[in-house]
């Protein structure tokens, strides 16, 4: 449809320069002595015709344009579409180990830099191409030679045109590269974390001196991107503008020695030169093509650099899915090992490089294992391989039998739910988060989880209840508040295995009180690996492991492994002692308190 509406118009053009040369030798020169009334009627269709073409040049051109932007705008739409599907499938390990910033420009700048060409460039090609060769073949139909002469130079420019091109493409993917960094930037500095840290350290001035100093690097690239095609553009328009004057050098040349030899009336002479003008347009811009695919080629590059990249964790051919009804909830660990550099870029990794080594764990239907250890233990490591935020380097993790790896990812997700030590809450209402959950809850079901994470009072009293709006990243709520909420969220989700990264080393007792009473309701009946930091949280634990270096240096229950005398005991020991177990002991908190108080006495 395109190519025959570009065929049309092209052809279209032609007809206004060869109606010139029909108004200029009939009507106004009359070289073959036409009557009066004859040319009078010449004039009138040919001054109709030359009004008529125009009009209906210019309707199909812009149905023409209409279309080239559906299509244009189709494609950018896939492609935003496959790249943000492509991200949300990428691992975890590529998110920890690229700037959001630059992901988020590539997603929007990048995608949004290949427009022009997709929308105008690529589908003006064809027009072009049509334009320019009915246009030589009818310059060529009135004069080969002045044809020959006023075209000759043309490919000098497309030699010119390639080498203008690697400069674009260079210029452009340096542009690219300082838009993502002003970005990245920008995300880093203006969110909210950043921004309090920014005003604690009183680095405001030297943040905005940074962004300056890049932002700066990009207005001068972005001139030299836009100088280095336009200055190619105006050499193009220089050529054409001047090669008239060679043409009626020529002509005038030859008239003059050889009167009448070249069979050149004035009204060829006016069409040819009419149609060379014509030329300009099309022939500067299929010259400049190379030039804007050059450099939008920069900006596919870094778009399909993300898409080839690997999805690494992805559901295996014939992978089973868990029925959420019948999983009973067992997680075992066997003998897994875990490094953090991707897997085949160490040949032999030794024992430094492993994060996790030699894990045997079992977890039984809704028990509760208790990870406790020192700070870089492997404590939050081992976790992630239950949900396949990571595979295991060796071993193996399964649940009621099933290595995780040959389960649907969609299915492990709602099987395995996470209360992670860091809350993240979307700026949107309390409802709307609440619902990420379980997207069908009803707000009866929503007022429940809330109640038994012991926020519903909290929700209660806030003007606008559950349409609270958190504020970004849960700002506007306390740390207390954001992790109630949190375990809100997956007490919805309802899921048979519970990850539960405790943080509530982080609040004030009162906090922490109602946190942990929330937790209580949560993981009754479900399969729960719980990190602990406090253990006043996992005294009734149905196994505590104790983890150091990557490895399970003691594990029984807390009775157990008090009598051992081992690490744990002195760990226990070290919290016991600066009063806070006693003080939850008195509290009547502590599930086990009668026993902690007699082992620590
Ligand atoms: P904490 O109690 O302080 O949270 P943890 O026991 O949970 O500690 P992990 O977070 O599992 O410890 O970290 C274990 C080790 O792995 C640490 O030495 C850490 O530096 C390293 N590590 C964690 N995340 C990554 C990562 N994305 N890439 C490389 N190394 C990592």
């Amino acid at each position: 449809m395109v190519a025959l509406l570009i065929l049309v118009i092209s052809a279209i053009g032609l007809v206004n320069p060869l109606l010139i040369k029909v108004v200029f030798d009939q009507v106004f020169a009359n070289v073959d002595g036409l009557p009066d009334d004859e040319r009078m009627r010449l004039l009138l269709i040919v001054a109709g015709l030359m009004i008529l073409m125009p009009i209906l040049s210019g309707g199909l051109g812009l149905w023409q344009t209409f279309i080239n932007n559906v299509v244009g705008q189709n494609v950018m739409r896939d492609l935003r579409n496959s790249l943000y599907a492509h991200l949300q499938h990428m691992p975890l390990r590529f998110f920890t180990s690229t700037r959001t910033g630059e992901i988020q420009s590539r997603l929007s700048n990048d995608v949004g830099g290949v427009q022009a060409v997709l929308t105008d460039t690529a589908s003006s090609i064809l027009s072009n191409i049509a334009i320019v060769l009915s246009t030589v073949v009818a310059m060529a139909y009135l004069n080969w030679r002045l044809t020959l002469l006023s075209l000759g130079i043309l490919p000098v420019f497309l030699v010119i045109s390639r080498r203008v091109g690697r400069i674009r493409r260079e210029v452009s993917g340096l542009t690219q590269e300082s838009l993502a960094d002003l970005t990245a930037h920008m995300q880093e500095t203006l969110s909210v974390s950043g921004i309090l840290l920014s005003k604690s350290f009183g680095r405001q001035s030297y943040e905005i001196e940074r962004f300056r100093k890049e932002n700066q690097r990009l207005s001068d690239l972005e001139v030299r991107r836009t100088m280095v095609g336009r200055g190619f553009f105006s050499l193009v328009g220089i050529f054409f503008s001047i090669t008239p004057a060679f043409v009626y050098l020529a002509a005038g040349y030859f008239e003059i020695r050889n009167p009448g030899a070249q069979a050149l009336t004035p009204g060829t002479l006016v069409a040819f030169t009419t149609l060379q003008s014509r030329l300009f347009f099309p022939a500067g811009q299929l010259l400049n093509v190379g030039v804007e695919i050059q450099s939008s080629l920069a900006l596919f590059d870094r778009i399909f650099e993300y898409l080839d990249l690997e999805r690494e964790i992805t559901d295996r051919d014939g992978a089973i899915e868990l029925s959420a009804g019948e999983v009973t909830g067992e997680v075992r660990f066997n003998d897994v090992w875990f490094h953090y550099d991707r897997a085949g870029t160490l040949e032999r990794p030794d024992d430094r490089v492993w994060t996790i080594q030699n894990i045997d764990l079992v977890a039984r239907p809704g028990e509760l294992v208790a990870l406790v250890g020192p700070s870089g233990a492997g404590k939050t490591t081992l976790t992630y391989l239950l949900p396949r935020l990571y595979d295991v380097n060796r071993g193996s993790v399964t649940i009621d039998g099933i290595d995780v790896r040959d389960i649907q990812l969609a299915s492990l997700g709602d099987a395995v739910g996470v209360v992670t030590q860091e809350t993240y809450l979307f700026n949107s209402s309390v409802r709307d988060n609440l619902r990420y959950g379980n997207p069908e809850a009803s707000d009866e079901e929503i007022e429940e989880a809330a109640r038994a994470a012991h926020i519903w009072e909290r929700l209660d009293e806030m003007p606008e209840g559950l349409d609270t709006v958190v504020g970004e990243r849960g700002y506007k709520l306390s740390g207390g508040e954001k992790q109630r909420l949190a375990i809100a969220r997956v007490i919805l989700k309802d899921p048979r295995i519970l990850i539960l990264d405790e943080a509530t080393s982080a609040l004030d007792t009162h906090s922490e009180r109602l946190v942990q009473q929330a937790l209580a309701p949560l993981t009754k009946g479900r399969t729960t690996v719980a990190i602990a930091h406090r253990l006043s949280t996992i005294l009734a634990a149905d196994t505590i492991v104790y983890m150091d270096g990557g490895r399970i240096v003691e594990r029984g229950t807390h009775t157990e492994l008090l009598r051992r005398d081992g690490a744990y005991a002195s760990l226990y020991h070290e919290q016991f002692s600066d009063g806070r177990v006693e003080s939850r002991c008195e509290d009547g908190l502590v599930l086990s308190s009668g026993e902690v108080v007699a082992e620590a006495s």
